[in-house]
């Protein structure tokens, strides 16, 4: 442990118009997708999650607020360059490409458009990983890494000295698993602690998928299972001396009714039955994914026709049951801290218990796997941040007053280096 110590460059830099000042220890930054708060209580309830009760005790735990809508890319984009969508470019997975107006994922860093925490530590001589589950991701978050590894669960058996800057990933971290599984999220744990084991990383962003919070509730014994598998993982993380900060990109919700049924408000349809045609809404979940969430998600972008008042429509959905708040594009820039390019005329939140579709046609429900379980709205934007050192009084007054989980980086780095020079 003392020898991998030594060979750990701790230069502080700034990126983003913020400072990290990174001890000399290994810095591992958690995004476990769609960790509703909830998740961590009832495994910890049953016991499971021991080296999380300790990063809570010896450290700390608490609430933090992720960016709207609380999807994927849009969290994962803030978090690895510490900022608000307004500022990383990306306001959901899915968009209307404002230079062609396509329709396309946000899936390549094209659209990402700062530098990274990530790569800005490179530069000061870290040995930078990113392991993610979804490929999709992959692409998007590895902007600008020069000598960093970067690679997925899902193709980490086509990994590529050239693109990913490393050439076997299986004899480190064990056979690619299958996308929809728990063990794929539990292998980019794996991954990661292999990567410090072997000297091969001491600054790592590890980010999981969220099929097992999708499919199931917090007190299946599925997920049960699951965050007990992730929690060992965390152990071996901390047994290497590394500074451990975890955090999620959005909670997760029912969005059914008491029936059991999808509670789906179908905007496009009602709206042009409402007004007339030429309505046109985009579900910013959308992702090749289906089984996850068949691109049901609480919140939506609305594109209006010309002839129609954004004021009266905007009044005329509010009223919608489900529908909890609809911003127009300079409230959704204001208020959501969206990029205006990505926004339509309105965008639209729904409820706790809700989701808001296209049409009908448009969602597959049949591929869902389990009853339809999603997020993107206010309900699933506050979500875990657990430290494993003691914070400094600066970091305790940043986390009591509106903490963000794209502080992650900035509580991994500085929350620990601070608490020792004050003591
Ligand atoms: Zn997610």
């Amino acid at each position: 442990m003392l020898e991998l110590q030594h060979t750990i460059a701790s230069t502080p830099f700034t990126i983003n118009g913020r400072d990290y000042h990174p001890p000399a220890r290994p810095i591992v930054a958690i995004c476990v997708d769609g960790c509703a708060d909830e998740y961590l209580n009832t495994a910890i309830a049953h016991g499971r999650m021991p080296n999380v009760v300790k990063m809570s005790v010896q450290g700390y735990r608490g609430v933090v607020r992720g960016a709207l809508p609380s999807f994927t890319n849009v969290n994962n984009c803030a978090i690895v360059t510490g900022l608000p969508p307004r500022q990383t470019g990306i306001g959901g997975n899915y968009i209307i490409d404002p230079q062609s107006g396509d329709e396309v994922m946000t899936n390549s860093s094209r659209f990402l458009k700062p530098d990274t925490i990530l790569a800005a530590a490179e530069r000061t001589g870290r040995k930078v990983a990113m392991v993610t589950a979804k490929d999709k991701l992959r692409e998007l978050l590895a902007k600008g890494l020069e000598t960093g590894i970067s690679f997925s669960a899902e193709k980490a058996n086509q990994v590529t000295a050239e693109v990913n800057h490393i050439a076997d990933v299986e004899s480190l971290a064990g056979p690619t698993p299958a996308i929809y599984s728990g063990e794929a999220s539990v292998y980019v744990l794996r991954a990661g602690v292999a990567l410090i084991e072997q000297g091969l990383a001491d600054f790592l962003y590890l980010s999981t998928t969220d099929y097992m919070q999708h499919r199931y509730a917090p007190d299946a014994p599925e997920a049960i299972d699951f965050y007990a598998a992730l929690d060992e993982q965390i152990g071996r993380l901390l047994a290497l001396d590394a500074v451990v900060a975890l955090t999620a990109d959005h909670g997760m919700n029912a969005k059914c009714d008491t029936d059991g049924q999808p509670n789906v408000v179908y905007l496009e349809t009602a709206l042009n039955e409402q007004f007339g045609g030429g309505c046109r809404v985009i579900c910013p979940i959308t992702d090749p994914y289906v089984a996850h969430h068949g691109a049901l998600g609480s919140a939506v972008t609305v594109y209006l026709p010309t002839n129609l008042d954004v004021n009266d429509v905007a009044a005329w959905i509010r009223d919608l049951p489900g529908v909890t708040e609809v911003h127009d594009k300079a409230s959704a820039m204001s208020q959501l801290e969206l990029p205006g390019d990505h926004v339509g005329d309105l965008f639209v939140l729904a409820a706790r218990h809700a989701v808001i579709g296209r049409t009908p046609e448009h969602h597959d429900l049949s591929q869902l796997h389990g009853s339809l379980r999603s997020h993107g709205g206010r309900y699933e934007e506050l979500v875990p941040l657990i430290v494993s050192e003691p914070l400094s009084d600066t970091y305790r007054a940043v986390a009591a007053g509106d903490p963000r989980n794209f502080d992650l980086f900035a509580f991994a780095c500085n929350a620990a280096r601070t608490a020792q020079a004050e003591s």
